[in-house]
Formats: C-alpha cells, sequence, structure tokens
C-alpha cells in the first residue's frame, strides 16, 4: 500500500523531491498546503506545477478519516467518532479551554487524540481495552485527527454565519462563531482552533512509539502544524524504556503519567501493566526524564470508589510527586457500561484533594460533569462497534 503524504517528515519529503529534481522550496509549499491550508486534494495545490502533482498523487495518498458521529455541544467537550479507511474506529475529543483553571481566553481548545484501535494494557477500568487491541495508528492518522477537527470547524463556522444572515461564509472568525479563534493573522484559513494536543485517546501512545513521534513532530514543525511541543502533552500508563527514549529526543514534549495508585499492592490489582514496570521502574525511569529535562510532569490518578480513594494512598502519592517534581490531576471515575467501578462520593474526593493540598503538592480535582457523553475515552467506539455488530445503525 503507498505511504500517505501525511506521514512523511520534511526531511524525507525533501530527499524525495530532491530525487525529482524539485527545488526544495516546493516542499515548503506542499507542506503548506497539507498543514495550513488542510485541503483534501491535490488539484488544489494550485501552485505545484501539474507534473508534481502527478507524481505525488502516483506515489502518495492523501487520506483523511470519515466523521461517523460527533457527540456534545459546541461551547462543551465534544467527541468526534472517526471511521479509517480500513473500517476501524477512533476517537478523539475536543475539549474548550476552562479559563478559570488556566486564565486564558475561552477560544482556545485542546484536542485530545487517539494513537492505535484499542489497546493491548487491559486496565481494568478503561473502556479503550476492553475489546483489546487491533492495530497502532499510522502517523497521518494521528495528525488527520487534527486536521479534520479544524476542518469541521471551519464548515460549521460558515454554516452558522450563513445562518445567522450577518456575515460573508468567507470569514468565519465571529463572535456567531464561537470555536474559531479568530487568529487569521496565524496564515490559517479561518484561524486556529487546536492550540494544545494532548496523546490521551484510545491507546498506549509510547506502544506505537515511531508513528506517534513521526506524527507529533510534523505537528509540531514550523513547516506542518506549529504546534509548540511544550503544548502536546503524552500520556503513558508507565512504559518504563520508552519514558527514557522520549527524554532523549530534541522536543521537549510534555509527560504526563496515568498513575491511579501510589503502592503496587494498589496500582497493580488495576494496571496490569505495573507488573512489567513495577513503580520501582516507573519512578528510576521518570528519575533519568527529570534530569535530563528538569520539567514538571503530571500524576493522572483517576479516583475509583473502594478502590484507590482511601486517603492512605495520599501519603505515598505526596512522596512520589515531590520526588519527580509532579502536580496531581485527580479525577472522578467515569462509570464504563459493562464495567463494575464507580466514582466516589463528592465528599470522599474533596478530602482526597484536601490531602494532597496539605502536602503542598500542587493538586487540582476536575469537577465537571462528562458522563453525559461518553467523556472518557473509548466509550463512544466501543459503543458504535456494539451497535453495529447487532445491527443498529450508529448514525
Ligand atoms: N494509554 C495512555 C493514554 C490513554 S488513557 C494512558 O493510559 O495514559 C488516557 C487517560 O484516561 C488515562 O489517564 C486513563 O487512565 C484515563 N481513563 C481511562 N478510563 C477512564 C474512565 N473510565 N474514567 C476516567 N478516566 C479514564
Ligand atoms: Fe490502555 Fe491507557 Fe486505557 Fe490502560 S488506561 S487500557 S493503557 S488506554
Amino acid at each position: 500500500m503507498p505511504t500517505d503524504i501525511k506521514s512523511l517528515p520534511r526531511e524525507e519529503l525533501e530527499a524525495q523531491f530532491a530525487s525529482w529534481q524539485q527545488p526544495i522550496y516546493r516542499v515548503k509549499q506542499l507542506m503548506d498546503w497539507l498543514y495550513v491550508q488542510r485541503v483534501t486534494d491535490w488539484e488544489a495545490m494550485t501552485n505545484l506545477p501539474k507534473l508534481l502533482r502527478e507524481k505525488l498523487r502516483h506515489d502518495y495518498t492523501l487520506g483523511t478519516l470519515q466523521l461517523l458521529r460527533k457527540h456534545g455541544s459546541r461551547d462543551t467537550t465534544q467527541k468526534f467518532l472517526w471511521k479509517l479507511a480500513d473500517h476501524s474506529l477512533i476517537e478523539s475529543v475536543l475539549i474548550p479551554a476552562n479559563p478559570a483553571l488556566y486564565g486564558e481566553a475561552s477560544d482556545r481548545h485542546t484536542l485530545c487524540v487517539s494513537t492505535q484501535v484499542g489497546c493491548a494494557y487491559g486496565c481494568k477500568f478503561c473502556a479503550s481495552g476492553l475489546d483489546g487491541f487491533k492495530r497502532n495508528l499510522l502517523p497521518h492518522e494521528i495528525v488527520e485527527q487534527v486536521m479534520g477537527v479544524e476542518r469541521w470547524n471551519i464548515k460549521e463556522s460558515s454554516k452558522l454565519q450563513v445562518e445567522g444572515g450577518k456575515l460573508e461564509a468567507s470569514e468565519p472568525s465571529t463572535p456567531t462563531a464561537p470555536l474559531a479563534s479568530g487568529k487569521t493573522s496565524s496564515g490559517f484559513p479561518g484561524g486556529r482552533l487546536v492550540d494544545n494536543l494532548v496523546i490521551m485517546g484510545m491507546g498506549e501512545p509510547l506502544a506505537n512509539y515511531d508513528n506517534l513521534l513521526r506524527a507529533l513532530r510534523l505537528l509540531n514543525s514550523p513547516w506542518g502544524g506549529r504546534i509548540g511541543a511544550r503544548k502536546i502533552t503524552v500520556s503513558t500508563s508507565g512504559l518504563a524504556p520508552q519514558i527514557r527514549k522520549l527524554a532523549d529526543e530534541p522536543e521537549q514534549f510534555s509527560l504526563a503519567i496515568s498513575l491511579h495508585g501510589a503502592t503496587d499492592d494498589v496500582r497493580g490489582r488495576i494496571m496490569p501493566v505495573n507488573r512489567k514496570y513495577p513503580l520501582k521502574e516507573l519512578t528510576s525511569a521518570l528519575d533519568y526524564y527529570q534530569a535530563e529535562r528538569g520539567r514538571m510532569i503530571t500524576f493522572e490518578y483517576i479516583l475509583i470508589k473502594g478502590v484507590n480513594d482511601g486517603l492512605d494512598q495520599t501519603k505515598p502519592l505526596g512522596v512520589l510527586a515531590k520526588r519527580l517534581n509532579a502536580k496531581v490531576n485527580l479525577i472522578p471515575y467515569n462509570t464504563v457500561e459493562g464495567l463494575e467501578w464507580s466514582r466516589p462520593d463528592e465528599a470522599v474526593c474533596e478530602k482526597f484533594l484536601a490531602a494532597m493540598k496539605a502536602q503542598k503538592i500542587v493538586t487540582t480535582l476536575r469537577r465537571e460533569k462528562g458522563h453525559d457523553i461518553d467523556a472518557a475515552c473509548g466509550q463512544l467506539r466501543l459503543k458504535t462497534e456494539r451497535e453495529l455488530a447487532t445491527g443498529v445503525d450508529p448514525v
């Protein structure tokens, strides 16, 4: 099968163009069409010679993801369910910035992207691993989640303006288009929507290391997506060797660890990966990461009723956070259909938070209600797969 053009880093495009005796500036033109103009058709690349377009079309695909389903309203969290070329389903989640939390304008959005179809790590509480692992996403399938959401936003914004009857469809950045960032000066038609990425969707990103890094480099490149490396957070269930590898990369990507237990006993009960990389090994990899990077990391800690919400976990969690210069995100569990776990009462979550703050650990507690749109990753896909299997039309 031919490679997709959006899986190729700049250096490889330059080598390809050199072998075709094409000048290097054509690579910049091509990348601009792909990542800034976000076109979906070779024909649209009007400043590339016809012959070059033909060569590209012959040797590469220019794939897009098909939007199968979208849940959520424009001013809250929105889930996108995509169908890939082989009919696999994946999810991305668009989260508006919480001004109270980050003190930023509300036109900022974080996109949570998937890196695999399913997941092999089988954490007991997670929907993504319930049906096992199918395959790694290719670099362009990771990149296209960002492009697809931005294209969707431009289309929606234009629709709104036409409906509102006030403005032309060619001016998407207005108050009637709440999702458009309005930064047309960035050179991105329709402005930028996604300015933060979290690699926390379906799958274990560090188990798809090479494809992930290719995709992140394209999204970060000044010739590509131009999303700052520090605004890209990779979340892992704790693959120690790959954490060391990531520490050695030149880019300053941010790191989040799905901890969910501060002792081997508690963590091991819900995360099988803890058997392969117990806390001692995980923390030693994080020591290495910190020695290389010296940047604050994030511990994700889902609070699950009766499993890891006891105050006995707060002390070891505080010790780990201090040693590793980590802040802690407490996330009340989102119930998953077919799983027995539930979220603790609010009072329990607040007490856990207070115990962390008493140790002077930077800690946040997520208080929003995400239940209604299957906010935890993997759930919309699981539901849709099951509906398809039982013959219910999901759309
Ligand atoms: N595999 C990676 C990234 C994807 S999971 C990892 O484990 O870090 C992204 C985050 O969602 C993880 O912290 C995961 O533990 C969390 N998560 C999974 N199921 C959840 C649920 N039902 N409720 C809340 N968070 C959940
Ligand atoms: Fe996989 Fe992460 Fe879910 Fe664990 S929490 S099953 S590693 S996606």
